[in-house]
């Protein structure tokens, strides 16, 4: 080839998860796999409306080229929903893009950052990609280990700390109050700004709410001693397809992501971006959100009942208050990569194997289960037949 790539390209590999899907797409294959919201339940009509709507009363504006910052009525919509002001806000495309423009406006090569282990498996390419150092730090039912983060914190080098507080992908766990309130404590002793991931929030099926960190620490309202950034999306609780998400931080913060989003896209799309604004003001969100809560809700149950069924005593899950995943650990010696190919040509069945969440020494043995995307009915089959190839591994 008459050209070589820049050396930032050698950290660029292909996502594990991707690799997989395209594997476990066949018509005969269950996909636990995937983390795809249910299609069935996209709002089509509220999108048929509120586009006849835009178009007639604003197609000159809503087909135009539009501001880096944001579409102000989509703005004023978020900045209601936080009680912040919208210069506290981007509209970004997609929540992905914000956690892109975050790491660049943050990362130098060498820089450290702290992800939770397991973690989300995009935000560690994208900090991989800028060349950061990643350390890990373990999870457990509450949210991320104080002791390391502390450590972690403590040795001084660390630029940002990057989590997702509810219902963890691809753990399915949610941090504590008491959690949150002590990791606010510590980044603003140690000076670590805090990323907040919050796709899942708002799909809360089970237990209480919990308050974002963001708000825990003041929200908008400048702190000198610690920096929060807060990702949300539309893509879990709307589509994914518009690609809308948004970042809230320091309006001084936002004003330099506008300057670098204004190189990478220019703005959102105008037209996805007024369609929301229109949507979510024009039809029943609050009801739409209720239909997603309940069938995700009682596919997770359905799922959970079936491990205790067919799994119970021979490996260990986690139990999720919401969002889309559960995280299976098998017994230690198992791997489920290796797994992975008799699952879906014996039991039909896919999922993904745990190894891709991990920075560095993976954890072999586990895995991550999807619910949102399986039909309710063929759960308990599915899972039957994945169970059984998984106790016979376990148990030889
Ligand atoms: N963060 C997390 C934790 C996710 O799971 C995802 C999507 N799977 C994203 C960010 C990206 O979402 P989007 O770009 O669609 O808003």
């Amino acid at each position: 080839m008459p050209f070589s790539y820049a050396e930032r390209m050698q950290s660029v590999k292909a996502s594990a998860i991707r690799e997989i899907l395209k594997v476990t797409q066949a018509p005969d294959i269950l996909s636990f796999a995937g983390g795809l919201p249910e299609p069935a339940l996209f709002p089509v009509d509220a999108v048929k409306e509120a586009t006849q709507k835009i178009l007639d009363r604003d197609s000159h504006r809503v087909l135009q080229y539009s501001p880096t910052e944001g579409w102000p009525a989509l703005k004023t919509y978020i900045a209601e929903h936080y009680g912040v002001t919208p210069d506290c806000i981007l509209p970004v495309s997609g929540s992905q893009q914000g956690l892109d423009l975050i790491a660049r406006s943050l990362l130098d090569p060498g820089d450290e950052v702290i992800v939770e282990r397991p973690g989300y498996l995009g935000a560690l390419q994208i900090f991989q990609g800028y060349q950061a150092q990643l350390t890990e730090v373990t999870l457990d039912d509450d949210g991320p280990d104080l002791t390391a983060l502390e450590a972690a914190f403590q040795r001084g080098r660390a630029k940002l700390f990057y989590t997702i507080p509810n219902f963890q992908n691809p753990t399915g766990i949610t941090m504590s109050l008491a959690r949150r309130r002590q990791v606010i404590e510590l980044a603003r002793r140690y000076g670590v700004v805090i990323v907040e991931d919050d796709p899942y929030g708002q799909i809360r099926f089970a237990g209480e709410s919990q308050p974002s960190l963001w708000s825990l620490a003041g929200g908008c309202a400048a702190d000198p001693d610690l920096a929060i950034v807060h990702l949300g999306s539309f893509s879990k609780i709307v589509v994914p397809g518009f690609r809308v998400g948004w970042v809230l931080g320091p309006a001084s913060f936002i004003s330099r992501l506008v300057l670098l989003k204004q190189t990478t896209d220019l703005h959102t799309g105008t037209f996805v971006q007024a369609l929301l604004a229109e949507m979510m003001t024009g039809f029943d969100f609050p009801a739409h959100l209720a239909s997603l809560r309940k069938t995700y809700g009682s596919r997770a149950s359905s799922m959970l009942a079936s491990l205790h069924r067919h799994l119970d005593g021979v490996a260990q899950w986690t139990k999720p208050q919401g969002g889309m995943f559960i995280w299976v650990r098998l017994p230690a010696g198992i791997d489920t990569a290796t797994l992975l190919p008799l699952a879906v040509a014996e039991a039909k069945v896919a999922y993904v194997p745990g190894a891709p969440f991990y920075a560095s020494n993976p954890e072999l043995n586990c895995l991550r289960l999807n619910f949102s995307n399986v039909p309710e009915a063929s759960i308990e089959a599915g899972m039957e037949r994945l169970c059984r190839l998984l106790r016979k591994a376990a148990l030889g």
